[in-house]
Parts: C-alpha cells; sequence; structure tokens
C-alpha cells in the first residue's frame, strides 16, 4: 500500500470511561467524519462465531484481543465501510475510537493511517471513571465492566500499554482536551481542535 492510498484519521484518546465514544458518536453525524470504535466492531460479531469467542475470551478478562487479528478485522471493516460509500477516503477523516492501543499496532498501522490528529481526552478522577463505566455496564448490558476487579484491569492495561502510544506521534499532532464537563462541552473542545484540521486537510470539499 502506497503513502497516498493511507486514510486520513484523528484518534480519540483517552482511558476507559472518559467519553471517547459518546464524543465519537457525535462526531460521526457531521459530514466529513466517520466515527470507527473497535469496542463497537467487536461487540458486532456474531459471539457464537470463532472470531466473536475470541473477543468475549480476552474482553471479558479485561486484556486486549491479540493485535493481529485486531489489525486484521480493522482493515476488513475499512473495507466494508468504503465499498458500502458510507467512508469516501477523498473527503472523511476517520475518527478512530480504542485503536491504535499499544505501541505494536501503533507501529502496524502506520502503512495504513495518516494521524493528522490525536485527541487526548483526560479525566484527573478515576472514582468518576469507574462509576461511569459501571453505570454504563448496566444500562448497555456490558460483561466486561460489570465487575470491579475487571474494571481495574482495563485500567491498569491502559496505563501500561495504551498511555504509550502518544510517544508513537509528534508532539505537535496531540491536543490535551479536559474530558470532566459535560459531553456538549467537551465537544465543543474536541471541535475546536478537529475542525481546523479538518479544513486544513480537505479545504472545501464538503462545502
Ligand atoms: P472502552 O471504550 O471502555 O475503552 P472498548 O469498547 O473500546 O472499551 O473496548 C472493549 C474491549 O474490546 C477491550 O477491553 C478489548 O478487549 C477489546 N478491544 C477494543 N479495541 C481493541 C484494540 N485496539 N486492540 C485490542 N483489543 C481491543
Amino acid at each position: 500500500m502506497t503513502t497516498t492510498e493511507r486514510s486520513n484519521v484523528c484518534l480519540l484518546f483517552g482511558a476507559p470511561g472518559v467519553g471517547k465514544g459518546t464524543q465519537g458518536k457525535v462526531l460521526g453525524v457531521i459530514p466529513g467524519f466517520v466515527h470507527l470504535s473497535t469496542g463497537d466492531m467487536f461487540r458486532a460479531l456474531d459471539p457464537l462465531s470463532e472470531l466473536g469467542k475470541v473477543f468475549r475470551e480476552y474482553s471479558l478478562k479485561g486484556e486486549l484481543v491479540p493485535d493481529s487479528f485486531t489489525i486484521r478485522l480493522w482493515t476488513q471493516y475499512v473495507e466494508q465501510l468504503k465499498a458500502q460509500g458510507r467512508y469516501r477516503p477523498d473527503t472523511d477523516m476517520l475518527v478512530l475510537d480504542g485503536i491504535p492501543r499499544n505501541a505494536a499496532q501503533a507501529r502496524l498501522m502506520e502503512p495504513l493511517i495518516d494521524v493528522l490528529a490525536v485527541v487526548h481526552l483526560d479525566a484527573a478522577d478515576r472514582a468518576e471513571m469507574i462509576l461511569r463505566l459501571k453505570r454504563r455496564a448496566e444500562k448497555e448490558k456490558r460483561g466486561d465492566d460489570a465487575k470491579e476487579e475487571v474494571i481495574r484491569r482495563r485500567l491498569q492495561v491502559y496505563d501500561q500499554e495504551t498511555r504509550p502510544v502518544l510517544e508513537c506521534y509528534p508532539r505537535g499532532v496531540i491536543h490535551m482536551v479536559d474530558a470532566m464537563g459535560s459531553p456538549a462541552s467537551v465537544l465543543g473542545h474536541v471541535l475546536a481542535v478537529l475542525a481546523p484540521v479538518q479544513e486544513k486537510h480537505f479545504g472545501n470539499a464538503l462545502a
């Protein structure tokens, strides 16, 4: 794959429960942004299929799904979005939520993505994060966040494996956003970062 074929992306980055999915969903309805959450991608698998079973096995322990499996599935998913006309590389920026989730994934994805911006959603209050995750688990019937022990493991994996991903990208593309406000006010900050990136990169392709 050549450089020109790399997808233009922004990364929604941050700990579990910080609000990546909430922000990503809203961004995804704005023309020119296509939200792709790997958590949603995995949860959409048939739980009885081989792939679905692999996901269940890892996620219920709070562990990451193996890299090669994750990247393969992600690549297929992007191709499917293109074939369905839901992602048009010439006008759209992919909003990646949940990937790359460790340094090895960042390396494997280098030939596939051009990272225009990293929005680092930062939440100082871990106790509040744990509460949010528990509330969400109840509402969405998610097995992984139902147990505090698994939530703690997920946060540990974030600190040890995911946070270092930030070092894979130039400082200039990383933007810190305080995630402790209301969804609407966080969205305001996220858009203040991404709207200029979109305009600079895609010009008035969407006008
Ligand atoms: P959250 O948004 O709370 O961080 P996700 O819904 O993104 O959680 O992910 C749920 C689970 O899916 C993870 O704990 C992990 O097992 C799996 N997963 C999601 N993205 C990846 C990835 N990039 N690599 C490996 N596993 C992943």
